[in-house]
């Protein structure tokens, strides 16, 4: 804030302040008494200059004078302020928020004051009383403006805040699949990408595709409703045993997919496993009206890891070619992937 005296020093201020006002043709208002505050303070040495240069020249200030001096020397100050507001919507209304409430003290420091010498004055100088009676009367008004203001700017943060929690509410849910939970498929292309860009080591990253075997059987079976009920159950498998860094996905209609950015070959084989058994020993009760428990479902898996440079494209489909190898070889299985030539001796 610029004005930062305190009740004494800006009591003394004051009371020089209007010697000076009363010796100009200017009415005894608050621009008038900002550019005199500023001046006795000595708070602006180039408005000190220019009024000092006015008074040599003119010997009082009028109207037009004090209220250009005012708006190129007190109020041309707050403006280079507010150009240093920062870029964004939310930031702007964030500084314009604090300087309202600056403002709103200033007013009302500036209201105290007047209101206390008005009192010490009345006796004296019932001239002069009035002429503060004004100014408070004025300095009033002001401050229920910037009061309202600041209510209004408070309220748009507010907004803002709120708009900026829904959009991020709605971006988190655009990457989530309704049926299991997990991430769908854009969530998974996204944290393909951002594991891709750290450098592959011995520790990953590793790459699971897990696709359900003979689904459409069991959909025929039990009915779509029951299908999904089982997607769910898998998918809540998936949740339980994939933490951490490591992305659990819904890649797409029964087929899921686990990103393991930092698991070597053998834990991510090892996590590959564990998942395929906890999924063949599941007993999922089924939807029609007996409710008999139904088993026999399996998963399938293909089990990558990632050689230097290659793309997120080559990486799932050296995945998906172990995926379905493991069908060729009867389902219920997990099956590494080949490493490109290049790379498989060097391993
Ligand atoms: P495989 O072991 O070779 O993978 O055989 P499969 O029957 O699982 O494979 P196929 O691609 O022939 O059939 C997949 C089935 O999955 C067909 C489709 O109706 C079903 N499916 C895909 N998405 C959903 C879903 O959201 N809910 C249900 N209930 N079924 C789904
Ligand atoms: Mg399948
Ligand atoms: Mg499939």
């Amino acid at each position: 804030m610029r004005y930062l005296h305190n009740n004494a020093q800006s009591a003394d201020y004051l009371r020089q302040a209007i010697k000076r006002m009363t010796q100009q043709e200017t009415a005894l208002h608050p621009l008038s008494y900002a550019i005199w505050y500023e001046y006795v303070a000595r708070l602006n040495p180039d408005l000190q200059t220019a009024i000092d240069a006015r008074l040599k020249e003119c010997g009082k200030l009028n109207e037009e004078a004090t209220c250009a001096l005012y708006h190129q020397h007190v109020a041309e100050l707050d403006a280079k302020t507010a150009l240093r507001i920062g870029n964004s919507v939310s930031d702007l209304v964030d500084q314009v928020s604090a300087s309202a409430t600056d403002a709103s003290d200033q007013a009302s420091r500036f209201g105290n004051s007047l209101e206390s010498w008005s009192g010490a004055l009345g006796q004296s100088a019932g001239d002069l009383a009035a002429g503060v009676e004004d100014i408070l009367r004025g300095t009033r008004a002001m401050q229920k403006a910037i009061g309202t203001l600041q209510d209004r700017l408070e309220e748009s943060s507010r907004e803002a805040q709120q708009l900026k929690e829904e959009v991020a509410r709605a971006r988190q849910e655009a990457l989530i699949d309704a049926l299991t939970g997990l991430v769908n498929r854009k969530g998974f292309d996204l944290a393909m990408s951002a594991c891709l860009q750290q450098p592959a080591t011995a520790h990953g990253p590793c790459l699971l595709m897990i696709d359900l075997d003979a689904f459409k059987r069991i959909n025929d079976a039990h009915g779509h409703v029951f299908g999904d009920t089982v997607l769910a159950a898998v998918g809540e498998i998936l949740k339980a045993n994939v933490k951490g860094k490591d992305t659990a996905a819904r890649y797409g209609g029964e087929e899921f997919a686990v990103i393991l950015p930092q698991t070597p070959r053998g834990g991510a084989l090892g996590l590959a496993e564990a998942l395929r058994a906890l999924v063949a020993a599941s007993r999922i009760r089924s939807s029609a009206r007996n409710g008999s428990m139904i088993g026999n479902i399996s998963v399938s898996i293909g089990v990558a890891d990632h050689v230097a440079s290659e793309s997120a494209a080559d990486f799932i489909s050296r995945a998906d070619r172990a995926l379905y190898a493991a069908k060729a070889q009867g389902r219920n299985r997990v099956v590494l992937a080949a490493r490109p030539a290049a790379e498989a001796f060097s391993t």
